[in-house]
Parts: C-alpha cells; structure tokens; sequence
C-alpha cells in the first residue's frame, strides 16, 4: 500500500512531485521521499513521516532538478523506517527507481543478485527491482542505453520478478533524460499518466495527482508494456509482456480515493454500482428496512445507492473523529469501548426504533463490526441488518494490500454455507450479507484480481513464498 509520483520537464520537478505526493498520501504514512535529476546528477531525500514532514521545506528547496521521483510509504514489505523507504537509487548504471506492490520472490531474487555480485541494502523491495533492472540493463552495455536495451532489460525484470508492482524509473536513454514506467505483466497495481504544461509528463498511482498538479489525465500505463517519457515529446509505449489484465478491485473498493479515475472508471462510480447491485441481492432476499447508514467514509456511495435502489432513507448515522490518535491496547472493555467510540461515534436518533441496514466495504478481522453492531443494539432499533459492497475476504492479498494472515480472517473461519448466519451471530445482528463473487464480476467486468475473495491468485504465490511474506509482515 503505496502511492508513487513521477515527473519529467518541469523546472521544479521537486515541489510539483511534493504536491502530487500528498494527493495520495492516504496510500502510505509511514515515510516519504523524493529523488531529484539534475543533467545526470542524483541526489534523493527520504525521512519518516508524512510528506510535509518527511521532506520539510527547506530540503524540497534544495532538491533542484527537472525530473523527480516522489513515494509514500505503507509497508508491507520491509519496515516504515528510512532505511527502508523509496525511492532507491544506483550509481551504475544512473538511475532512480519507486514502485508500488509487493515483490513475491524477493529471496530468490537476493540469492541470485548476490551470486552476481550484488548486494541489497534494505528490506523494501522496490531495491530489488532496482537491482534487477540495472543489472539487466549493464549485461547489455555499461553505458549509452538504448530504447531497445531498455525492453530488453525490462522483459528480463518481468521474469525475474514476479508479484504486483506499478514502477517509475529516471535514467538516461538516447542520450536523454527519460522517465521509464512499467508496471507487472498483469498490471495489478494501479498506474496512470498524464501530460502537463510545457510539455512535462507524470506517471501516478493515482488520478487525483494529476489533477492537482493541473495535468490532464491521458490514459493508464498499458499491461505488459514500457513507456517512455521525454519533454516536449509524445510518450512511446513498447509491448513487453503482454498478459491478461488483473487489475486489483479492492482499489476500487476500499483503497482508492473516490475521486480517482482506475482503469476508466471513476471510482466513486465503481463504489456505486457495487451498491446497487448489493440492494438487489439484499431484496432478494426477503429483507425490509427503514434506513441504510454507511460505515465512513468508504462506504457512502454504496450506501447511497443502495438506499435509492431499495426506496428506502439513507441517513448519516456515525460520526468519525479525524483527530483521534491510536489508542493502542486497552486494559478492560470499558476503555476499549471508550476509545472505539472516540473514533466512531452514533447519532441516536438515527437508529432508534429503526430497522437499520449498516453498510460497509469489507469485513477482515470482524472485530470492528461487531463493536459497531453492539453500539447500535444499545440504542434500541428494531432491526440490525449488515450489508457488505464486497464478498467475503477468505484469502490474504500478497501482491501489496496490507491484511492479516489467513488465520485471522473471520471469514476463513466458515464455510461458505454457514458464513453469513455464523457471522450474523457473532456480531449480534439480525443478519449479514456479502455481495456475491457473480455479483462483484458483474459490476467489475472480468479483468480484476479477486484472489482474496476467490483464492484464485493471477500470479502463483508457493508456500515459502507466503512463509516468508507472513514472516516479514510480522516483522514490518
Ligand atoms: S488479492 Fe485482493 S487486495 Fe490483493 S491485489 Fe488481489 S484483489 Fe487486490
């Protein structure tokens, strides 16, 4: 969970990838950074925090150059310390690099760079891309890279490297400054780009950082391809290795902001849709309500949506406190419920005498809606029905989506037969209903991944693999 910037042709690249950067800064708190390119001199800055933290003022002055890289860190992958933030830079060959995924092979990767000579120096796996890249690119030739040598050594990282990963590079092709995009063969992660004044270019994690930086937004970095990016120039997309797309709906979900534009849906939209199609699903049931009350701020435009379908009011009945810090462990259930409620908070009236549909994106742990179901019990409705826009998380995401393991899924804890009434009754409502899998591949089309609804993983994931992204996670 990370959000990437890059920019080429603006004479302060910095500053607008500074912006840019907090556009997305709900993709990662942990830590920022921005590398800067300077006529073939580099210089990267990166710190903990979030970006007007992380990168202060007088640092971003001093980050002069025309290209820029910018990222914000969510690890899951390696720590949200500095040593472990992005961008990463090499000397050998010239190049800045970030990216937004998760690396499934990393060890293997380690162990065969490390045959060749080289060393990793953090956890975070944009570096092994990096690594992979640059080596590919120096068995070609040490310098005066080519656009051909660059495929080249880009269809050599897509067969090293597997997982899900959106990347942005700065190096010098042609004999030019060139910004390089590519993202994995299945395109899971997201990745966008767009054209700006003078002739400048960006490639994004999302939509909203062209937007404002005034860009305007031209398409999204096509499956299986490279893209080059120069001043003043039409960009040049190459095919590499073209796959089916899979692109990863929980974006669309859960993660992204509304106001994004991925795969040529706004997401507010998708959101919508998925609302609709749950209150069809809900009807058909037999299910009746009074009010439909979403779970913020994810939630609001299913709930919207699904209320108009159903004919029903749609009522704002939580109030969440944006200044609430973490409240860490609790020691007894009364501060625990003090500090859930200091986080989300009913409006009564909303619910009392009421029957209610509660409407939220996805149930991971379940822990948080069976606080929120048993606030609501205590205001007296007359019915608590909980309505999820999504299936049942049963899988846990390797490709870059921070989740438990599969043990802590309440999901996986059921069949799929008795999931629904099993959850019904741990929460203490009247019932629970996920949107269908037909249901979300009717709304999404075919070219997602649902592997943590499904368990079908578009990139196969080996048992040691997981091991060791479990083992990491623990340790980030
Ligand atoms: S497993 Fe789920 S969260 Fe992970 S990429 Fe696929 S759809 Fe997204």
């Amino acid at each position: 969970m990370c959000g990437f910037v890059g920019i080429t042709g603006l004479q302060d690249a910095a500053a607008a990838t500074s912006l840019a950067l907090q556009a997305v800064q709900h993709r990662g708190q942990d830590a920022a950074g921005i590398g800067v390119w300077n006529g073939g001199y580099v210089r990267v800055h990166k710190d903990e925090g979030m970006v007007a933290v992380a990168i202060p003022p007088q640092v971003l002055a001093e980050l002069e150059g025309t290209s820029a890289i910018g990222h914000v860190r969510y690890p899951t992958a390696g720590t949200g310390t500095r040593l472990d933030a992005q961008p990463f830079m090499t000397r050998r060959p010239t190049m800045i690099l970030a990216h937004n995924g998760n690396v499934t092979n990393v060890p293997e990767i380690e162990a065969r760079l490390k045959r060749r000579g080289i060393s990793l120096t953090s956890r975070c796996d944009a570096e092994p891309i990096l690594a992979v890249l640059g080596d590919e690119l120096l068995k070609i030739r040490p310098v005066g890279f080519t656009e051909e040598d660059v495929v080249e050594a880009v269809a050599a990282t897509h067969r090293r490297v597997r997982g899900a990963y959106s990347v942005v590079a700065i190096l010098e092709v042609a004999g030019r400054e060139t910004m390089v995009a590519f993202r994995d063969p299945h395109s899971i992660r997201p990745g966008v780009y767009g054209q700006g004044p003078d002739g400048a270019w960006a490639a994004v994690s999302e939509t909203v950082s062209l937007d404002v930086l005034g860009f305007t937004h031209t398409g999204d970095i096509p499956p299986g391809c490279v893209m080059f990016f120069r001043r003043g120039e039409e960009p040049v997309t190459r095919e590499v290795t073209p796959r089916p797309v899979h692109h990863c709906i929980f974006e669309d979900i859960y993660f992204a902001r509304p106001d994004s534009v991925m795969e040529g849906k706004r997401v507010n939209a998708q959101r919508w849709s998925l609302g609709e199609r749950l209150a069809e699903e809900w009807k058909a049931k037999g299910f009746e309500a009074d009010v439909v009350v979403a779970v913020p701020d994810t939630s609001r435009p299913a709930a919207k949506a699904m209320a108009e379908r159903l004919g029903i009011k749609n009522r704002e009945g939580f109030i969440k406190n944006r200044y609430s810090g973490r409240t860490f462990i609790m020691p007894n259930q009364k501060a625990r419920e003090a500090a859930h409620r200091l986080k989300l908070n009913p409006i009564s009236e909303v619910f009392e005498g009421q029957r209610v549909v509660i409407v939220d994106d996805s149930i991971v742990r379940g822990t948080t809606m069976r606080r929120i179901v048993q606030m609501v019990q205590a205001l007296n409705p007359k019915a608590v029905h909980v309505a999820i826009f999504s299936p049942a998380v049963r899988h846990p995401c390797f490709y870059g989506i921070d989740m438990p393991s599969e043990q802590e899924l309440v999901a996986a804890q059921h069949s799929p037969e008795v999931l629904e009434a099993a959850l019904a009754e741990r929460f203490g409502a009247d019932s629970v209903t996920f949107l269908s899998t037909p249901g979300l591949g009717q709304v999404a089309g075919r070219n997602i991944c649902d592997a943590c609804f499904t368990g079908r993983y578009p990139v196969p994931v080996s048992a040691s693999e997981k091991q060791h992204i479990e083992t990491d996670r623990r340790g980030a």
